[in-house]
């Protein structure tokens, strides 16, 4: 599994950390201010790879401009979520 990503050049390490479900209800949390990824150590497969494609796009929302030019959170949530789902189920990401 990943421990980094690079998003438009910019280093995105990626921590797993253990019961991160249990305490703050989310697979992974995308954190803006210090920009990088958490997610929840137990995932694995498909429901990992489609988390950690949710967070890109959060973190490519935020990389971009989108995020300060105003999108919705209600709305980037829709579309990480739909985006993400979409890519999973066409690629083999093993
Ligand atoms: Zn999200």
């Amino acid at each position: 599994m990943k421990k980094h990503l690079t998003i438009f050049g910019k280093h995105v390490p990626i921590v797993r950390t253990k019961d991160l479900l249990k305490t703050h209800e989310a697979f992974a949390m995308f954190h803006r201010d210090k920009f990088f990824i958490e997610i929840d150590s137990s995932l694995t497969g498909n429901i990992y790879y489609q988390t950690i494609c949710h967070e890109i796009i959060h973190a490519v929302v935020q990389r971009c401009g989108i995020y300060q030019a105003g999108l919705s959170h209600e709305l980037e949530e829709v579309l990480a979520e739909q985006i993400s789902v979409a890519i999973v189920e066409n690629f083999k990401l093993k």
